[in-house]
């Protein structure tokens, strides 16, 4: 019985194939395909019914219901049994419809007189097209196995409306995948851009949906099965060692590839007339549907590993790789799951923004988008299911929202937006040459932070008078091995030529904690933001920083040169860090290479604890900047890194811009010059604050130099430092509203 079932739907799907590589379109092909599965059946009723916008389903053919129904016939999600199929995405299959709960009566369609129904969701990749519908008079209950056939065709049928191939005129079909889409993530990085989708790992294109030969595909899946155990094994091998998160996800997809559940299913599939690269679509399409269903965040990354595993499979077996051919659009907004820094600097500048589905805000990724001011949004989740190539896209980096193939009124909307940006720009660039000079006549100096070469030429387009800090470490996360010392002091020796006499801060190596250098075996801590990070790193293992220090003495080559340690959090470790230094110079001179001729040794605040160091290391450091990033994490103990916590605390907070003067006034007293180079020393209101708290020096990415400026400019510090104590005064948590006011009243 059931090898006649499997050769029935077998031959059911090849007069499939038949019907659809006749030439007939829209219409005419889903009429037929509707009279095909009836007959074959032996059903009187079959009708398809696809998704026309998001919550409402139409009849679009059918064999046995009233002709004048279709396109007529319409139900909202969960409306009726067909609305229900579509709605839980489960199959519904009963002997006595009209007492089926959810039954509806649709007297256009004259359906009443069908007591069995079976309605089978049309889904490609977990997403919902529609509902496939075979009803009989006749009271019977649809065999398992002929409810399986009907789940393959119904596959089959997904295929073809994806390739569009019933999107025939007059056909109100509305596929998923071209209805507007607003999803909404988290803001990485700032800006607005339009664009067309690039996907970075281009869905797999199934073309040949049924088989000819059941024989030949099981070859093929067994075959390419094995390519990938294989692949699997050798990654397994080659995993870091001791990376307990990588071995775990690779032993997973190890038992996934020699799953005999999985391989069974697909092999039942292909027994059914469906082709080896259909059948693993099938499987991952199962899969899909459960994670969108998944509450538990185990399973649903299990099955995120699977639905990887299944798309290795396919490009094995259609030999589609990244490469598919297809043309990167003239205005890329890259798409994917998550991505390395090294592939994104491999796209570069060229991409007008990025979407991630996953990512987080500190990630390297993250890092190298704000590096090269590309608009980024994470957490957006869907996106890889939802973009197809090419599809229109606009990206909002400051809301952290997403409009994938906007209408006409998010385009006009978004657009308006778009150009008062580049208003303001043109504003920005009127006052680079000019000093941010507040009108009550403070100065404060204007520096930007830089990580790539890539961004030196913004020193001279945002009116920068230096690099405040340069954060070397990208350099060692974006190869897969330790740069040389060769390497690294050709680099440092180009940033300072484009730097053309201004001062870069070269910040010596911030590894550890959320910056894990592929190549050096990662620490299994607790607490990475509290552990073994930067300048610690340093001291304990110092060969890497003193290989650093002398490339930055040999770019230097006699040039006046700025180094500063991170994370320093005792006086000691600023004075070991200082004595490397020395040592380094002594080296160099001994080898006969030229000494700078300034060398000046800096240590970032990034703990509380250096704000209380002894006076002795405030007179001895040459200069401080505070890293507020850290600092404030540390301050108001909320990880910078964790969505839930990290704008609990307003830097706006009174405690913490009275501890921010505090270092101010500690400064003063020995002369000691300190700057401010978090990322909220680049957001104006937070900026003139800084400046009101006594700041002279904000360091901060080039694209904010304009509008902090801007702000310095129009702004009394007098008045707004008065307006803050005030505020202190009166006992106010954060400053902000105050400071809101002040601005309004005298703008
Ligand atoms: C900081 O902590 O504020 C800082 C500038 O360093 P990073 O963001 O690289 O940790
Ligand atoms: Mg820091």
């Amino acid at each position: 019985m059931a090898q006649d079932t499997q050769s029935e739907s077998r031959k059911l799907l090849q007069r499939l194939r038949d019907a659809l590589a006749e030439d007939s379109a829209g219409q005419e092909r889903l009429d037929k395909i509707t009279h095909l599965i009836a007959t074959s059946m032996g059903a009187e009723v079959c009708s398809i019914y696809l998704f026309r916008d998001q919550d409402t389903l139409e009849l679009c053919a059918t064999e046995g219901l009233k002709k004048d129904a279709v396109h007529q016939t319409r139900m909202k999600v969960g409306e009726g049994l067909v609305g229900r199929v579509a709605k839980a995405s489960k199959v519904i299959n009963t002997d006595d419809a009209p007492s089926a709960k959810g039954f509806r009566y649709m007297p256009e369609t004259g359906e009443e007189i069908f007591s069995s129904f079976c309605g089978i969701p049309v889904q490609r990749l977990g997403e919902n097209l529609g509902v496939l519908v075979v009803q009989s008079k006749e009271r019977r209950s649809f065999s398992p196995d002929e409810v399986y056939a009907l789940e393959v065709v119904a596959m089959v049928l997904a295929e073809m409306t994806e390739l569009g191939a019933f999107v025939g005129e007059g056909a109100a079909m509305s596929a998923r995948h071209q209805q507007s889409v607003l999803l909404r993530g988290t803001s990485a990085q700032e800006g607005a851009a339009e664009g067309h989708v690039w996907l970075h790992e281009p869905r797999v294109v199934v073309t040949n949906p049924v088989a000819d030969d059941p024989e030949v595909e099981l070859v093929r899946l067994t075959e390419a099965v094995d390519e990938l155990r294989v692949g699997v094994d050798k990654m397994l091998s080659g995993a870091v060692r001791g990376d307990k998160e990588q071995s775990e996800v690779l032993e997973t997809y190890r038992m996934f590839a020699n799953s005999k559940g999985w391989m069974r299913r697909m092999e039942q599939d292909i027994a059914r007339g469906l082709s080896a690269e259909a059948a693993v679509e099938k499987e991952q399409s199962t899969a899909r549907a459960r994670m969108e269903q998944a509450t538990d965040a185990y399973l649903r990354e299990r099955l995120h590993d699977l639905d990887d595993l299944s798309n290795r499979l396919l490009r094995i077996l259609t030999g589609q790789g990244a490469e598919t051919g297809a043309e990167m659009p003239a205005d890329p907004i890259l798409i994917a799951r998550n991505i390395g820094p090294g592939e994104l600097l491999e796209y570069g500048r060229g991409l007008r923004g990025i979407v991630l589905e996953e990512g987080s805000v500190g990630s390297h990724a993250a890092i190298v988008a704000r590096a090269l001011a590309i608009p980024l949004v994470i957490h957006a989740d869907r996106i890889t299911t939802e973009a197809l190539n090419g599809d229109h896209i606009m990206v909002d980096g400051d809301q952290g929202i997403v409009h994938l193939r906007p209408d006409d009124t998010v385009v006009t909307a978004f657009r308006d937006k778009i150009a008062m940006a580049a208003k303001a720009q043109e504003r920005y660039a009127s006052i680079r040459d000019k000093a941010a000079t507040s009108t009550d006549g403070i100065t404060i100096e204007m520096h930007m932070n830089a990580g790539l070469m890539a961004d030196l030429p913004s020193l001279n387009s945002s009116g920068a008078e230096g690099v405040g800090l340069f954060r070397t470490e990208l350099q060692f996360l974006v190869r897969n091995k330790m740069p040389k010392r060769t390497e690294l002091a050709q680099l440092y020796s180009r940033v300072m030529e484009a730097a053309n006499g201004k001062r870069v801060v070269f910040r010596t190596l911030d590894i550890g904690s959320d910056k894990v250098l592929p190549y050096m075996a990662p620490q299994d801590e607790p607490n990475p933001a509290l552990g073994w990070r930067a300048v610690r790193v340093a001291l304990d293992k110092p060969g890497v920083m003193r290989m650093q220090l002398q490339a930055l003495l040999r770019a230097a080559n006699g040039r006046a040169l700025t180094v500063m340690f991170p994370f320093v959090a005792q006086y000691s470790e600023y004075r070991d860090a200082h004595a490397e230094v020395l040592k380094a110079l002594e080296r160099e001179r001994i080898l006969g290479h030229p000494l700078p001729e300034d060398i000046q040794i800096g240590a970032m605040l990034e703990t509380p604890s250096l704000a209380f160091a002894p006076q002795k290391f405030f007179e001895e450091v040459d200069f401080l900047s505070i890293g507020g990033n850290d600092l404030k994490q540390f301050f108001f103990a909320a990880d910078r890194e964790n969505e839930r916590v990290r704008r609990r605390y307003d830097t706006l907070n009174v405690s913490f811009l009275t501890f921010l003067e505090g270092i101010v006034n500690r400064c003063a007293s020995t002369n000691t010059p300190v700057s401010f180079c978090g990322e909220d020393a680049g957001r104006p209101i937070e900026a003139i604050c800084l400046a009101a708290m006594g700041l002279r020096i904000l360091s901060m990415r080039p694209a904010s130099i304009g509008p902090v400026k801007s702000l310095i400019r129009r702004t009394d510090l007098g008045a707004l430092r008065a307006v803050i104590h005030e505020a202190r005064e009166r006992g106010e948590q954060s400053v902000r509203h105050s400071v809101m006011e002040f601005l309004r009243n005298s703008s």
